[in-house]
């Protein structure tokens, strides 16, 4: 059975380059980067290479590149760090209704120890409103933590204004750029962030690793104790291969993103066009036009996205509903229930986020396998069978569509 592998914001395969740099630290390059001996010396050079390609991408110093355990911990540490070195300030905390759990969650937790959040809302697309923004800045206000873009949409948000109106008001900006690193050209100058959040697994490099960029002078109370690792900003014993391989990956990044981008665009689009032409009633979520190269999410009217996900694992195509951490709950997403998406419509959301080796007959696998699906589905569908009846009042809100 073909396999094809739609799923590129919930993980990414290592790339064949990426696996190649990293593995002779899994065989006689083993030592531990901070011994002194040449066991030591060896592994350390190498960690300080992916420390200056990943700060290329992103165009920081190395010195502000701190290497985490994955993109919760990036969030988890700049959320919390902040909270407790900015206590003298304030307590207020300003993000989104759509962040991703590792930023939403770890809020969450913090309004139990006495912060105040404000959780902004979006439109129908999904996107922010920045005088809203801007209004919502109080003396207290000690951080801004906004996605840079949303992982279950790709919506886009404007980066470089909000560190612009954080800078003007001298408040903290930190960024989950989780899913917008490799994928989006990324300016920390240019876009006034102190603290921004990269996951390696999300760019073609192993799970397990992740960096936090700390603005120099951005005061952050230590989240892990332990040794004197990362200059004492980020305790326990380096991830050598992880961290080589997600080096690695930021430099393909930098030189193949542009490229990459474009034909994954034009991938993206010809699948969004052709379900649009070959299936009825079906809405777009996301913003229409400031999106992710790579992201599709659309809701099939009158069918279960759950249900959808399943027949299409059944025919080797793997999507996603909603987010992959919560699918296999019931509750619709949070973040299309942020953008005022119908319930149904909500349940009946499917993700396809695509990748570089995403070719184009993967694409027209998908599209001559996807219609007979959904219309098979929606053949079961009791609401789909009472669609005619002006009575119904859920099916004269899907009729609209
Ligand atoms: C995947 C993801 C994370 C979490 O990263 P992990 O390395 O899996 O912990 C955080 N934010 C966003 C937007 C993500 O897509």
């Amino acid at each position: 059975m073909k396999r094809i592998y739609l799923d590129y914001n919930a993980t990414t395969p290592v790339r064949p380059e990426v696996l190649e740099a990293l593995l002779p630290y899994y065989r006689d390059q083993f030592g531990n980067p901070s011994s002194v001996h040449w066991a030591g010396r060896q592994v350390a050079g190498a960690v300080e290479k992916a420390r200056e390609q990943v700060a290329a991408l992103i165009n920081c110093s190395p010195a502000e590149i701190v290497f985490v355990s994955c993109g919760t911990e990036a969030d988890n540490a700049a959320l919390k760090g902040t909270v407790d070195a900015l206590k003298a300030k304030g307590n207020h905390i300003i993000t989104t209704a759509v962040e991703h759990p590792a930023v939403l969650e770890t809020c969450r937790y913090l309004e139990k120890t006495g912060c105040r959040v404000t959780y902004l809302p979006v439109d129908a697309d999904g996107m922010l409103d920045l005088d809203e923004l801007e209004r919502a800045i109080t003396p207290e206000t000690i951080l801004i933590s906004v996605m840079w873009a949303n992982n279950e949409t790709g919506t886009i948000f404007p980066i470089e204004q909000i560190g612009a109106i954080a800078r003007r008001h001298g408040v903290r900006f930190h960024t989950d750029a989780v899913q917008a690193v490799g994928k989006l050209a990324i300016d920390v100058q240019q876009c006034n962030v102190d603290l921004l959040a990269i996951s390696a697994h999300k760019l073609g490099a192993p799970k397990g690793v992740g960096v936090l960029y700390v603005r120099r002078g951005t005061r952050l109370t230590q989240f892990m104790h332990g040794g004197h690792q990362e200059r004492n900003r980020r305790a326990g014993t380096h991830n050598v291969a992880g961290i080589v391989g997600l080096g690695k990956a930021c430099e393909l990044a930098l030189a193949e993103r542009e490229t990459h981008a474009g034909r994954v665009r034009e991938l993206r689009d010809r699948l969004e066009r052709g379900i649009f032409e070959k299936i009825p009633n079906v809405k777009l979520n996301g913003h229409p036009t400031e999106r992710l190269p790579n992201t599709l999410n659309v809701s099939f009217a009158w069918i279960e996205g759950e249900s959808l996900l399943l027949n299409l694992d059944m025919k080797g195509i793997a999507a996603s509903s909603g987010s992959a951490c919560t699918s296999g709950s019931l509750e619709p997403s949070h973040v299309l229930g942020a953008m005022c998406v119908e319930v149904t419509l909500a349940h009946s959301s499917t993700r396809f986020s695509l990748g570089p080796d995403t070719t184009g007959e993967d694409v027209d696998y998908v599209l001559e396998v996807l219609p007979p699906i959904v219309q098979r589905l929606r053949d079961m569908s009791p609401l789909y069978n009472c669609r005619q009846q002006e009575s119904c009042a859920g099916c004269e809100t899907l009729k609209k569509l």
